[in-house]
């Protein structure tokens, strides 16, 4: 063993492999000559358990509560509440096919429910709230999924009950979920719930019930380092809209050949889905825009099309390169 490490006596995380480790080490950031970190590929991470989680801890079975829908992910969170409580769908954006977020005086939400319920970025359809509903319930809740835009600008922590993300898009790899809920919502979860999903379990034990991904912290704790070190969410949200504002021009300058069907004063700084005029070419610019090393372009398969995904640690650079390969792609192909 290297002298640098000591031995380690724990029972768990335990110690690893040394080999093992500097292997892991060398391939951090290529896994496999694939020009990826194993960290950034496709994930399967904890966002969705707290779709139970939160009418779990926030309700009785019988509680009314409010969702509005705005694209897959908030269906997904309503659908699941359906099991614990007595949710309404007091807006949908399905008819419209997920491209747009409601004036807010158009829908009505229940004054006895226990939240009212967004998503804050849809991830699949790209529609992203500017600013929030003003939740009209007697304790003044309301939740946001921030999985796909948390930590990518400013936010009021103070307006909401709770707000909650997967790590794995802005600030660190799938594994970790983090939860940001007022003090006086914790501790009234439904008998049933399982002991993993009750906040007030977690938040009495600092969030070290269980054993946590460590690995998956400590990332996050180095992303939040480097956010600050960039100037903070100000100055993020500066380069975010920097960077989808040149992608949305490339498509709304193109006669057409490249849409974006979301309205615009909702559409997302971080997922920016598109399709081209001739649907047959789009297989084709995925393919080429491999080539050029640009991957992870295809829409979500329930929607198709083409999916940028701009998050903070895209560099600008990232997002040239993309609109420069679109503006030949439209040249050879128009
Ligand atoms: N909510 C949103 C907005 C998402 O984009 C995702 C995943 O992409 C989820 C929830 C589910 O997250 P997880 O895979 O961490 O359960």
């Amino acid at each position: 063993q290297s002298q640098d490490r000591l031995f380690n006596f724990a029972a768990g995380p335990a110690t690893l492999p040394e080999n093992v480790l500097k292997k892991a080490e060398s391939e951090l950031y290529n896994w496999h000559g694939c020009g990826m970190s194993v960290m950034e590929m496709s994930h399967r991470g904890g966002a969705t358990t707290q779709f139970a989680a939160i009418p779990l801890n926030l309700c009785k079975p019988d509680d009314p509560v409010d969702y509005i829908v705005t694209g897959s992910w908030g269906d997904k969170a309503f659908k699941e509440a359906t099991k614990y409580c007595k949710p309404t769908v007091i807006w949908s954006g399905k008819s419209e096919k997920y491209t747009q977020i409601p004036s807010f005086d158009l829908f009505e939400q229940n004054l006895n429910a226990k939240y009212l319920h967004i998503c804050a970025n849809e991830t699949i359809h790209g529609v992203e709230f500017k600013t929030y509903p003003t939740p009209k319930n007697e304790n003044g809740i309301l939740i946001a999924d921030m999985s796909s835009n948390f930590c990518s600008k400013p936010v009021d922590v103070t307006k909401f009950g709770v707000i909650y993300a997967g790590a794995q898009k802005n600030v660190g790899p799938s594994g970790v979920t983090i939860v940001i809920i007022r003090k006086d919502l914790i501790g009234n979860a439904q008998e049933i719930t399982p002991v993993m999903l009750d906040y007030k379990i977690h938040a009495e034990n600092n969030s070290l019930y269980n054993t946590p991904p460590c690995y998956g912290i400590y990332m996050c704790g180095l992303v939040f380092d480097d956010l600050l070190a960039q100037g903070g969410l100000a100055a993020i949200e500066k380069k975010n809209i920097k960077k989808a504002q040149i992608l949305y021009d490339t498509i709304d300058q193109s006669n057409g050949f490249y849409r974006c069907t979301v309205e615009k004063s909702v559409r997302s700084l971080m997922n920016v889905p598109f399709t081209l005029e001739k649907s047959e070419l789009e297989a084709e610019f995925i393919k080429e825009a491999a080539k050029e090393k640009m991957v992870q372009l295809k829409g979500h398969r329930s929607v198709g099309g083409i999916r940028a995904s701009i998050y903070n640690a895209m560099p600008l650079a990232g997002v040239e390169k993309l609109v420069a390969f679109m503006n030949d792609f439209q040249a050879r192909h128009a």
